[in-house]
């Protein structure tokens, strides 16, 4: 029997320690200027033919630079072209001609190793390796027996900051008709199976608007230390944030176990930015992100536990009667009811057709349409040029 396996991947982000030669971000972003320009020109889409068409040129121009830099600005260029293409067709690009313009190298296996006994990495530059101190970094025992792959160089005023990409490839179990199904409200997150859906508060809006308002009384009367203060805040607000999504998380992996499910259902995303339109104000820049990292934290967690992820389309999940898909009509305080007779929660309504979905829908697309939450093997190489934090 074929054992499905499924590839799980994790970044970790590390501060370094230690003097690095500051002309190699320069060089390097030189030399990404050249490839943009050229893929731009000649509308090139393909990390081979880019290399192809590039790479001894580049290789002459700078000799004493270690040839994977070139081969990982190939990369970088390629994907950078790529999603400004898609951005402009979109019509929302800014500029005709796609500029990158942050201090970002894209290292690979040949360009750094990590020793995470020892807290170092060792970066390959001209003429040589340099070793740096890992300082304080999210590294964390899940890492522990994973892959290391890929890893942006990245630096942020004197900081300079190694992310690094982990995967591991885990067996699932195989897929039956018993999942649980997870819904992402603003200030709620409801799960369950057609037997049972939990609710939990977030509060994630609530802790979000306090230090939006913090941040806002901060900035209105400028100090000359508002700068780290600032920072603090946003970081405290990240992490009692996540914290949260980690707590959620864990439930809806125990929730599975406990049911004997194969698969955790998740909403396709492109309709709740549409949903999140309406009250655009404090909640699309806040929440826009977080609903996106919330599924992200929970399909690794629910791979490394061996389960499924599934994303299913959310249209209409909390307006249409999961009986019998008429449509619903409000009937007081978050409850709906259908001409059928059905009346149920909202959320356990979204829950339920989320369900219901992902029974009906026997080709339930395993990635996110949008793009995969976490690169899989599937992917074009340029693709893997990509982290969306970093563009
Ligand atoms: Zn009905």
């Amino acid at each position: 029997m074929r054992v499905p396996l499924e590839t799980v991947k994790l970044t970790a982000s590390f501060k370094l320690d230690g003097s690095f030669p500051e002309s190699l971000f320069s060089t390097y972003r030189e030399i990404l200027g050249q490839l943009l320009d050229h893929a731009w020109a000649k509308g090139v889409t393909s990390f081979e033919r880019l290399k192809a068409e590039k790479y001894h040129e580049l290789r002459a121009r700078y000799p004493s630079l270690p040839s994977h830099y070139i081969y990982t600005a190939c990369q970088m260029a390629c994907s950078i072209y790529k999603s400004s293409r898609k951005l402009k067709r979109r019509g929302v690009a800014k500029a005709e001609k796609p500029l990158f313009k942050k201090q970002v190298m894209m290292l690979d296996d040949h360009l750094f190793s990590l020793d995470l006994e020892g807290w170092e990495a060792s970066i390959a530059v001209g003429g040589g390796k340099v070793r740096v101190k890992l300082l304080h970094g999210t590294y964390h025992e899940k890492f522990k027996g994973m892959r290391v792959g890929q890893a942006w160089l990245v630096k942020r005023g004197s900081d300079l900051y190694l992310k690094v990409v982990f995967s591991k490839v885990v067996e699932v179990v195989e897929t039956n008709e018993k999942a649980v199904a997870v819904d992402v409200n603003e200030n709620n997150v409801a799960f369950g199976t057609m037997e049972r859906v939990v609710n939990v508060e977030t509060k994630e809006r609530i802790i979000r608007t306090a230090y939006f308002l913090k941040r806002r009384r901060l900035q209105s009367k400028p100090r000359l230390d508002e700068k780290p203060l600032l920072a603090k805040y946003r970081g405290r607000e990240r992490r009692r944030v996540e914290a949260i999504y980690h707590r959620i998380a864990n439930q809806i992996i125990d929730e599975a176990n406990e049911a004997k499910a194969s698969t955790i259902v998740l909403e396709d995303l492109t309709n709740v930015r549409k949903r999140i339109k309406r009250s655009r104000e404090l909640n699309g820049r806040l929440n826009r992100w977080s609903f996106r990292k919330f599924q992200r934290v929970v399909e690794y967690k629910a791979k490394l536990a061996g389960l499924n992820v599934v994303y299913v389309d959310a249209k209409g999940t909390s307006s249409l009667c999961p009986v019998c898909g008429g449509r619903l009509s409000p009937n007081g305080h978050r409850r709906l009811k259908c001409r059928c007779g059905f009346e149920e929660d909202r959320d356990v309504v979204a829950v339920k057709n989320l369900l219901r979905r992902y029974q009906m829908d026997v080709g339930a697309s395993p990635v996110h349409p949008e793009g995969p939450p976490m690169t899989t093997e599937r992917d074009e190489k340029c693709e893997e040029g990509r982290d969306e934090s970093l563009f």
